[in-house]
């Protein structure tokens, strides 16, 4: 296998503020982006396909195979995330299974949480080590408003499905929130719906990578930390900046948006 044009389905690895060194894994990988959200921020672009249909889009043996193939490189987690929503996949779980078969490898799944409600989509998250779930929203309006939902995406039945994993998974819990001029008067009623769901971390995100929204400076993100005080928080302009090479800087950049730019 060329090791810098023919991976399909990994990606990078990048190094992420979140995780360290990720090996990105997308289970979607189509050329078009397959999501249930179509965020006003989002780094990658409009969703190409806005669909809630769990459906099998690459075979777990596929995948599987890259992994093996990929260049030996240090790697602190195998994460489920690229060009879409990863609980798309309805083999999320197999693949999960299937890479931890290897003693010492950790798996993150950085979801949009849309499907977390589904008690099989919870099952499945629940085999990872890491689980980052997105929370941009306080309620049904500005879920719309902001991540432009596919149907049959229901805000209520997002954080109780949140509060369900929180209780049947022993891994690393966080909600991502990414913070635009839109919800960062919204902060206040998130950090209240964050102390329901009792997560490990609160990751407060702005988008730095470029997107179709500004991101807010560091004051702004400063006076936005304070709202989460009692929760554990991390947030991106803490974070140490590190340089990365992908093995494919096209591929990363499809599924991990510009982040020389960043
Ligand atoms: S930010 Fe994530 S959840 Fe939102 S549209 Fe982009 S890929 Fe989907």
């Amino acid at each position: 296998m060329n090791q810098t044009k023919d991976f399909k389905y990994v990606y990078g690895p990048v190094h992420s503020w979140r995780l360290g060194m990720s090996l990105g894994i997308d289970p979607i990988s189509t050329e078009k982006k397959v999501c249930n959200f179509d965020c006003i921020y989002c780094q990658l672009g409009n969703t190409g396909i806005l669909s809630n249909e769990r459906k099998v889009f690459v075979a777990t043996d596929a995948i599987i195979r890259e992994i093996e193939m990929f260049p030996s490189k240090e790697i602190d987690y195998y994460t489920f995330s690229g060009r879409g929503e990863p609980t798309l996949a309805k083999n999320l779980g197999e693949m999960i299974a299937s890479v931890k078969k290897v003693p010492d490898r950790k798996v993150a799944v950085i979801t949009n949480s849309a499907l977390i409600c589904d008690a099989s989509v919870r099952g499945e998250l629940a085999l990872a080590d890491f689980v980052i779930a997105k929370l941009d929203a306080c309620d049904k309006g500005s879920l719309i408003g902001i991540s432009r939902p596919a149907d049959g995406v229901d805000f209520d039945s997002v954080v109780e499905g949140l509060k369900e994993l929180r209780k049947i998974f022993k891994g690393k819990l966080a909600l991502q929130v990414m913070f635009i001029d839109k919800n960062k008067s919204l902060a206040s009623e998130i950090a209240e719906l964050a102390k329901q769901i009792n997560p490990d971390e609160v990751q407060i995100n702005t988008p730095l990578r470029p997107s179709g929204e500004k991101p807010l400076d560091e004051t702004d993100i400063e006076g936005l930390k304070s709202q989460f005080i009692g929760l554990n928080i991390v947030s991106v302009y803490d974070a140490e900046k590190v340089e990365f090479s992908p093995i494919c800087e096209k591929n990363t950049v499809l599924r991990h948006g510009k982040y020389k730019d960043a």
